[in-house]
């Protein structure tokens, strides 16, 4: 799991990524790193196919720990979810992401932030109350939130998660599937689900359009999005090759480095001043 983790991440140094493999974040560093502010949030944007415009963008977590450098979230989120930590860290990432909005938005860019969600968090009876306080208490608007939820996590509690994710709906926050493809979701479920956008992982994307197998699931996956009324993102473009593939089936939008890496928040602002400006 840790090497398939790694490789879907940002390239770190070869020698940051020995030393953390060797030394795995323990629960008591990862409360520490909380405390003396050393996670942050880089953010990687959304653009729209049809004409390149950046409509949207995600948070991911960064870790830069003072003597290792940094630690990729595949290093310590999945070390987090098996503790109520990560409750911390999502709450971390929330207010970050709704500050962030506001910064933002007086700058003139309204666009949504995406927070990735764990499992544990749906299952948390008051997820949505909680998140209903932030909101108010940013003084954000629900519309500009987006939480992405992978695909795996739907189906630990489907009773359960239906029931948090239309009221978080029912707030007008946006809601989407993450990992698209990878986690067995019952497509009974998914027309049922009050979601905006479904993002294709990926290893479908990247694979595509020369892997036959991953072009056709990566097809079908738009048009099942298409045919349920919600919109598809592909993510792990890397090149313009995928992008054009993308732009033929009539994907609507892409993530991926062949647009940029994630971005600092003073890098995403120029970046995004250069592309919608
Ligand atoms: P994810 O949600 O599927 O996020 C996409 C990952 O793909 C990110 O890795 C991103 O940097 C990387 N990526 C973006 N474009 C490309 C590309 O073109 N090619 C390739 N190979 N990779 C690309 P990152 O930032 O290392 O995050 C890894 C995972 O850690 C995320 O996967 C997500 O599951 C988790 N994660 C990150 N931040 C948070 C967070 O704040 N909360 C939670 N719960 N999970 C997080
Ligand atoms: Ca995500
Ligand atoms: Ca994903
Ligand atoms: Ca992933």
């Amino acid at each position: 799991i840790a090497e398939e983790k790694l490789q879907d991440s940002f390239p770190y140094s070869p020698e940051i990524m020995a030393a953390t493999t060797e030394n795995l974040v323990t629960l008591g560093e990862l409360k520490k790193a909380i405390e003396h502010c050393e996670l942050s949030l880089h953010y990687q944007p959304k653009v729209r196919i049809a004409d390149g415009m950046v409509c949207g963008a995600e948070a991911l977590m960064r870790w830069t720990h003072p003597t290792r450098g940094n630690i990729p979230p595949g290093m310590f989120i999945p070390r987090a979810e098996q503790s109520t930590l990560i409750q911390l860290i999502t709450e971390f990432a929330l207010k970050q992401a709704m500050e962030q909005i506001v910064v933002w938005e007086r700058y003139g860019i309204r666009i949504p932030i995406a927070v990735n969600i764990s499992t544990r968090n749906l299952l948390q009876p008051d997820f949505s109350d909680f998140i209903a306080k932030l909101i108010d208490q940013y003084g954000i608007r629900a519309e500009l939130l987006e939480l992405e939820v992978t695909e795996g996590s739907l189906m630990v509690d489907i009773e359960q998660t239906v029931a948090e994710m239309m009221k978080l709906a029912g707030l007008k926050i946006i809601m989407s599937v993450d990992d698209f493809g990878t986690g067995y979701s019952s497509l009974q479920y998914l027309h049922k689900l009050p979601i905006s956008f479904i993002k294709i992982d990926q290893s479908f994307v990247s694979r595509s359009p020369a892997d036959r197998g991953a072009a056709g699931i990566l097809e079908v996956a738009v048009d099942l999005a298409h045919k349920i009324g919600i919109k598809a993102i592909a993510e792990g473009v890397e090149d313009e090759k995928v992008y054009t593939f993308l732009h033929s089936i009539g994907c609507d939008m892409a993530q991926g480095y062949a647009i940029t890496h994630p971005l600092a928040p003073d890098a995403f602002k120029s970046w995004y001043e250069r592309c919608n400006g």
